[in-house]
């Protein structure tokens, strides 16, 4: 005997499995979790899974399965045949199955699934004497043409078809056609002899179009089938999918094949989708949609708008009809005792899928249920509250972005009362959105790629749309419920989207919505309020978030900072801003940066007057009249920050960003000024640089002209003097700006110290005041132990510390930076997430050197990397002492931040 060969397929059924929960890598999560719900005991229907290593090696070696899979997956077979009591294949007494994809992460309809497999013309006989239901087995047999044809003779063969153009809608469209000829409403009219008639059109059509017959064999089905989830896997709708969703190509997929129990014989069967919470809400509430006598598919791809699963789901549109509490009560009790079991189970809200035949429930799948940011922090939090997980897991569980949404605007209420309603559909992602009406996913991502905010409107969504309903700012659909694609996609998302908005006739050769009387084309203007399921005409007012009245997002947040060490600032100029960033939770300024100031337009007159005069003197009495502003401004600032740090930095940019460029403008201002053109032409040369952000900016400015920074000084002082007076608590922290050499900084603390002793002795008051450096040079970095001698706090400048450690200009590289990025040379944009090996190695130096020779050193980070979620934890574990960021991005930071203690608790654990 040789060793023993690898295993490569697990088999489920009767209550035992060879695969459990843990094991999604291997078996992909549909498998995992079907192995799982048929360890506790759930009733699933029998099958196996194909793992995910079959499709690593298909694809390593042409293509070409493993050799001992065939011999596996026969013994498989057989022990599934077992169970049921039916042969796949046997005319005599036929077993059918499905072949199922499942990635390790949820793809919502990305990879394909083909039910029915094994009806061939010697099984459907028997199949119809069995049954005793000829108008089921044509309806599964026509589901088979259907699917098969376009899964795996087409898609999976790689014919590309124009829109509208392939064998499903040709399929569909034949099968309308009859519909309309016998002046039927539902699929559900169409008699056995008109499904007869139409499975043999079926396969008419598909040999016309493909060129090949439907094969008459379950072998060649079985494998086709399985082949076709294999291919789907490098389909351009999974490769788009997975891009986005940044899943790894060597994943790969599992298949499962799995003994089929149909939920369309009859009206005592049904099948249907359901959430163990509200995923657009988060309430702790059953929810779902069914269909009496339908097939799987049916809910998902929204082709009848489907019955809310118990009376609690029911809205204004869905009360007249039945839900399954009311139809089905015994399965309704099962049913929801299996989905209570499941979620205590698995600790999660769960997404399901059941099927009841004949009366007898059947579990499908089970797998995290998406959801949007506002409902999953209110399951997280309830579940915490209920003790169901604890509170860290809590906060581990929430995505940052997921906090995000909650700050995303919503559609103004004022303006949405006078508005002109258009039309109601199902509230599936909530949020404000505004938009021109496109029609195509294709045009969606062209309009957006040319700066347009696009509202993509289908009638409804399918994986092929992915990209465009990704470009645009929301999405609309005519049909289609809850649990439709659209639904699922946009809500993982956190897109605002509404869906099975019925009133709206979409004429896509017209490019045109009728919608109640009125006609709407391509680029007109809508607005959406995804939360209420309303669709306006126009461009409404959008309010922006307001997450200070959500109790779940408070107490999250409550819970999240109590975890966390890293302390969260803000970037802020304005008082205004540092109030906001204030209520977002902001605990001091990071930085302040004081040429905004500069640049009002009641005080950049007297900085050129400062720029143009050529003795000190003049500058000096410039700067005299900028001073009370300066210092007005810091008032404002230190008030708004009251108890809190304010760490102010000096001027920073080159002085010839405060004039003008063309001629014409400095024709302009030397009118205005009463100076000669040619002096400001002159001005304006002498100060031209040919590499300005690395010219005479920064502490450069301070070290030649000391006048400016003098006068900044003392405006800094005397605001927080005369607050101090007032016994309002300042701290400023006196940030000097680009030091490379210690000596600059040395001059300048000279300077600053001089001028703040002699206003603090002029007050009469001291104020807790520091002097510190911004490190965003490399030279800085490596020289850090003579800068901290002298430096009271380092903040990380890491915008130009990554310019300056890269040797890249961040404002021309948009042109290969994307590039980079979309094609994997680089993992992430070094100007969004922070590059932790080359910059971070940089800053680990000045760190370990700074704290060498001052224990102490108090050290933040300033760079736009404050808020983003990666560099937050980066900054955690080289041990800084706060971040800081844009107002709007505090909540986030917080979050992240106490995310990052967390897995440095877990890993400490290990
Ligand atoms: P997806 O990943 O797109 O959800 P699934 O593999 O879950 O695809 O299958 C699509 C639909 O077919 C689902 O509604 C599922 O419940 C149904 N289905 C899959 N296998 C079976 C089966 N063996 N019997 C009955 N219905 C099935
Ligand atoms: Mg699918
Ligand atoms: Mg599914």
């Amino acid at each position: 005997m040789g060793q023993k060969s690898k295993k490569y397929v697990y088999f489920f059924g009767s209550g035992k499995a060879d695969g459990r929960a843990e094991m999604k890598n291997l078996l992909g999560g549909k498998g995992a979790n079907i192995a799982e719900m048929t360890n506790l005991a759930i009733p699933v229907p029998p099958g196996f899974t194909i793992t995910t290593e079959v499709c690593t090696l298909y694809y390593k070696n042409k293509k070409r399965y493993p050799k001992e899979l065939k011999k596996q997956v026969d013994t498989a077979m057989k022990k599934v045949e077992k169970i049921i009591g039916r042969k796949f294949g046997d005319p005599d007494n036929p077993l059918l199955v499905s072949v199922r994809s499942g990635a390790r992460s949820s793809m919502p309809g990305m990879m394909e699934t083909v039910l029915n497999i094994g009806m061939t013309t010697r099984t459907i006989p028997t199949l119809i004497r069995k049954t005793g239901n000829a108008r089921f087995v044509y309806d599964a047999y026509r589901r088979l043409l259907m699917m098969y044809s376009d899964v795996v003779m087409e898609k999976a063969a790689g014919i590309e078809t124009q829109e509208g153009e392939g064998i499903r809608q040709k399929l569909e469209h034949a099968m309308d056609r009859l519909k309309v000829d016998r002046g039927y409403q539902s699929d559900t009219d169409l008699t056995v002899e008109d499904l007869k008639k139409l499975c043999d059109k079926f396969k008419v059509i598909i040999k016309d179009t493909l060129k090949k017959e439907f094969p008459d064999d379950h072998e060649k089905q079985l494998w086709g089938g399985i082949g076709a989830v294999f291919q789907s896997w490098m389909g351009k709708r999974a490769v788009s999918y997975r891009k986005i969703e940044k899943i790894p190509e060597d994943w790969g997929t599992a298949v499962n094949v799995q003994s089929m129990v149909f939920g369309n014989t009859g009206y005592n069967s049904a099948t249907g989708v359901a959430f163990t919470r509200n995923p657009a809400t988060g309430e702790d509430m059953f929810y779902g949609e069914w269909l009496p006598n339908a097939q799987g598919e049916d809910v998902v791809a929204g082709i009848r708008t489907p019955n809310p699963v118990n009376k609690k789901g029911k809205t204004e549109d869905t009360k007249h009809i039945p839900s399954l509490e009311e139809s089905m009560p015994k399965i309704y009790k099962q049913l929801y005792g299996i989905q209570k079991n499941l979620e205590r189970h698995y600790k999660d809200m769960q997404d399901i899928e059941f099927t009841i035949e004949d009366g007898r429930l059947w579990m499908l799948q089970t797998r995290v249920g998406k959801r949007n940011g506002p409902a999953a922090i209110r399951m997280a939090v309830e579940m915490a509250k209920s003790k169901l997980i604890t509170k860290e897991m809590a906060v581990q569980r929430i995505k940052p972005e997921q906090i995000d949404e909650l700050l995303h605007p919503s559609v103004d209420p004022d303006a949405e009362k006078k508005a002109v309603e258009l039309a109601k559909g199902l509230p599936a992602g909530p949020g404000g959105a505004i938009g021109k009406v496109v029609f195509t996913a294709d045009d969606a991502e062209a309009w957006a790629k040319r700066g347009e905010q696009v509202i993509l409107v289908r009638n409804e969504t399918s994986p092929e749309d992915v990209h465009g309903m990704h470009a645009a700012e929301a999405i609309l659909t005519a049909k289609g419920g809850m649990t439709s694609h659209a639904a699922l996609v946009a809500r993982g998302w956190g897109k605002c989207c509404i869906v099975g908005c019925s009133d709206i006739k979409i004429d896509i050769s017209k490019k045109e919505i009728q919608v109640n009387g009125r006609i709407l084309k391509e680029g007109n203007w809508i607005t959406m309020n995804g939360t209420k399921g309303r669709v306006y005409e126009g461009k409404l007012k959008l309010l922006p978030a307001d997450p200070e009245h959500n109790k779940w997002y408070k107490e999250l947040m409550k819970w999240a900072d109590q975890i966390r060490t890293l302390k969260v600032r803000t970037n802020a100029d304005t008082p205004h801003d540092s109030t906001l960033a204030r209520k977002f939770g902001a605990e001091g300024i990071g930085l302040c940066r004081t040429e905004h100031m500069f640049f009002g337009p009641d005080r950049i007159k007297a900085v050129r007057e400062m720029i143009l005069s050529d003795t000190l003197e003049g500058r000096k009495n410039a700067l005299l009249n900028i001073l009370p502003m300066q210092k007005g401004d810091f008032i404002g600032i230190f008030k708004a920050m009251h108890g809190l740090p304010v760490t102010i930095r000096l001027l920073d940019p080159p002085l010839h960003e405060f004039l003008p460029h063309t001629d014409d403008e400095l024709n302009e201002l030397a009118g205005e000024m009463g100076v000669p053109f040619e002096k400001l032409k002159s001005k304006n040369e002498s100060l031209h640089e040919f590499n300005p952000m690395l010219g005479h900016r920064g502490c450069r400015l301070g070290v030649t002209f000391p006048e400016i920074y003098e006068m900044q000084a003392q405006a800094i002082m005397e605001a927080a003097c005369e607050l101090a007076k007032k016994k309002v608590k300042v701290i400023p922290e006196i940030m000097v700006p680009l030091v490379g050499h210690v000596k600059e900084l040395e001059a300048i603390k000279n300077v600053v110290v001089s001028i703040a002793e002699r206003v603090q002795r002029d007050y009469k008051v001291r104020v807790n005041y520091t002097v510190g450096t911004m490190i965003e040079l490399p030279r800085a970095c490596v020289t850090s132990d003579e800068i901290a001698t002298i430096a009271d706090f380092y903040s990380f400048g890491t915008n130009d510390l990554t310019q300056t450690v890269y040797g890249l200009s961040r404002d021309d590289s948009g042109r290969f930076l994307p590039y980079y990025v979309e094609n994997g040379i680089l993992k992430d944009d070094p100007f969004i997430t922070i590059d932790t090996k080359g910059v971070g190695a940089f800053m680990k130096i000045a760190i370990e050197q700074g704290r060498k020779v001052k224990k102490n050193l108090k050290l933040g980070i300033c760079g736009e990397h404050g808020g983003d979620p990666k560099s937050v934890e980066f900054c955690h574990k080289i041990g800084l002492d706060y971040v800081s960021c844009s107002p709007f991005r505090v909540p986030i930071a917080r979050f992240a931040a106490a995310q990052a203690k967390l897995k440095e608790k877990t890993k400490k654990r290990k």
